[in-house]
């Protein structure tokens, strides 16, 4: 009996033959770096290079754009929690978790993108620079992360332009070295995976260098962010005039993790 992997692994032969009969701009993506490895909620690629790695040779598009491929357009899988794992020296590995698409409620509607709107306080503090395609952000729950958006409303990786990707990939990478930290994940939620509509990778980063990097750094700011939350908490009949948003930073804020291990 053909098992999951089996079925993976055909429907990614097809593409291997495309690659390698000549689709030059692939030419230096090496085939078996897109091949998905099934794991209990989804599957998983393995790539020798690092972020960095990625990202000097010029290949952080093309690579992101074919794992996409594989997943949207071969395999017909939109709702999917997409991690990208550090290995250290041995490259990274990139996750797609669909298996429990199900048991996820999808973004609930708003009039307010929270990401596009940046006419109140909340906004104007959390958010760390702003580059021409992309924005930095704090967590709405001023966790130890950094989130990285598209200025343009988009919903999913795919639907960006080439140059866009190529762009969101070096802003990455340019934000943690300028905020002299390293990465342990970075995840994108797609389809049901999401709680916005509007598309944006959280930057994982190890407590300790959170600690010693943001915190001190962005000192003053972050005590204005928790100033203003507890403010609203006190308040909740909106006096504040900041308006609906606040309320729905919070609610972002207030939001738990449903148990689903494989996304955490
Ligand atoms: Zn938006």
């Amino acid at each position: 009996m053909a098992t999951k992997q089996d079925d993976f692994t055909d429907k990614f032969s097809y593409l291997s033959v495309k690659t390698q009969s000549g689709m030059s701009t692939n030419s230096e993506i090496n085939s078996i770096w897109l091949i998905p490895y099934s794991f209990k909620c989804g599957y998983s690629f393995q790539c020798p290079l690092t972020f960095k790695q990625l990202i000097d040779r010029q290949l952080s598009q093309k690579y992101f754009h074919e794992l996409l491929l594989v997943t949207e357009q071969n395999h017909k899988i939109y709702d999917f929690h997409m991690r990208l794992r550090s290995q250290g020296h041995y490259g990274l590995a990139v996750d797609f978790i669909f298996n429990n698409a199900e048991d996820q409620s999808g973004p609930v509607k708003s009039e307010i993108c929270n990401w596009c709107d940046m006419n109140n306080q909340l906004s104007k503090l959390n958010l760390i620079k702003q580059n021409p395609t992309t924005c930095i952000w704090f967590d709405a729950q001023l966790k130890n992360k950094l989130i990285i958006t598209p200025q343009r409303h988009i919903e999913r990786l795919s639907e960006m332009t080439e140059e866009e990707m190529k762009q969101f990939w070096k802003d990455t990478k340019v934000a943690l070295d300028e905020e002299g930290c390293d990465w342990q994940s970075m995840t994108l939620n797609h389809g049901k995976y999401r709680k916005q509509f509007h598309l944006c990778m959280k930057i994982n980063i190890d407590q300790h260098q959170w600690n010693q990097c943001i915190k001190k750094k962005y000192e003053e700011k972050i005590k204005q962010i928790q100033d203003l939350l507890k403010c609203n908490e006190h308040d909740p009949i909106e006096t504040h005039s900041t308006d609906r948003k606040l309320n729905k930073w919070s609610e972002m804020r207030n939001d738990k993790i449903k148990g689903k291990t494989c996304t955490n």
